[in-house]
């Protein structure tokens, strides 16, 4: 039997117009990864998933792979988003044993890895790297984010508070979540949900090598919208409580209206016709919204459009080249 040509780590790192910052990166991730190998780690391979960069991040990636061969890129079409660049660096990751996930930016760093794989040996089939101290991070980024991980824990997600993508995660654990059906998958939602023994190691969420932040606050709302959505049905029930706290305002309303015609104050109420008009349009409107979103997502999910289209493999060139 030929040995198992795989890796035993893959280190998946979406970067979308990262070319500023992605030297530094690779001049960081390099030496801990040799450092590893050289103490028995069974090879590794650094995966970067250029979520269609526009940038100079293809020019720089290939510059930088040929003189790290274990450094391998695989391109998507469009830009397809972090959480899709994610996916698809999961599902082409070959690691034996299991994968780590990290930003390109620095912000997470890369020294870390010893101590997640550390944990990981101790039977843990995913590490999360917990954000300590986030001192770097804007008021606002800090401030929707508390908001979001509380938010997604009351209406029952299991999100696992200061952890981001920065994680390790076993073999088995990545290929469970490969074969969950649902396309938009937010994985710091996901993973916690499948229950796998987990550990915690903290760090100081470090400031951005260079560039700028990819997740402007659009990005941001529409990543919570999918958390939220992805992890419960509950803003479902907003319609019903909205209906029936409506009800309840109708019956008063309608009870002051018929003990005012009794006494014969029928004055036209304008502003009370108006309250009532405003406000009912305004829940129906939040509750068509609260319904869209959810039917948005299965319309979505029927179309069964893949999140994201893979241009090239650098793996898969070399193959080609070799036969
Ligand atoms: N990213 C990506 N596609 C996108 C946006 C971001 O692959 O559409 C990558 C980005 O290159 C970085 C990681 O996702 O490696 C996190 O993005 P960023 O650092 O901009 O987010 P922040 O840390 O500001 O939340
Ligand atoms: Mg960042």
């Amino acid at each position: 039997m030929s040995p198992d040509p795989r890796p035993a780590l893959s280190v998946v790192v979406p970067a979308f117009d990262e070319a500023e910052v992605l030297p530094v990166f690779a001049a960081r991730l390099r030496p801990v990864l040799d450092g590893l190998a050289a103490s028995g780690l069974e090879g590794y391979e650094v995966l970067v998933v250029d979520d269609g960069s526009t940038d100079a991040t293809p020019v720089l990636l290939a510059r930088l792979r040929r003189q790290w061969p274990q450094l391998r890129v695989v391109r998507l079409r469009t830009n397809s988003g972090h959480q899709a660049a994610l996916s698809a660096g999961l599902a082409r990751a070959r690691g034996r044993d299991g994968v780590v996930t990290m930003d390109a930016d620095l912000q997470d760093p890369p020294e870390l890895l010893p101590r997640l794989l550390e944990a990981a040996a101790a039977g843990h089939d995913v590490v999360y790297a917990v954000r300590e101290d986030r001192s770097v991070d804007s008021v606002l980024k800090r401030v929707t984010a508390a908001g979001f991980y509380r938010l997604v824990r009351t209406l029952g997600g299991r999100a696992r508070e200061q952890a981001g993508d920065f994680r390790f995660t076993s073999r088995v654990v990545v290929d469970t979540v490969l074969g969950l059906p649902e396309a938009h998958r937010v994985l710091r939602l996901v993973v916690p949900e499948l229950g796998f023994a987990s550990a915690t190691v903290g760090y100081a969420r470090q400031a951005r090598g260079a560039g700028r932040t990819k997740y402007p606050l659009t990005r941001m709302l529409r990543l919570s919208l999918d958390a939220i959505t992805g992890s419960s049905t509950a803003p479902l029930r907003l319609a019903t409580f909205f209906g029936l706290g409506g009800a309840l305002l109708t019956s008063l309303l309608l009870l002051y209206a018929l003990v005012s015609f009794t006494f014969g104050q029928t004055v036209p109420g304008w502003t009370s016709t108006l309250a009532v008009v405003a406000g009912v349009g305004t829940l129906q409107l939040l509750c068509l919204g609260v319904l869209g979103e959810y039917v948005g997502r299965l319309y979505v999910q029927a179309q069964n459009r893949p999140t994201y289209l893979v241009a090239s493999d650098s793996l898969e060139e070399r193959d080609q080249t070799r036969t």
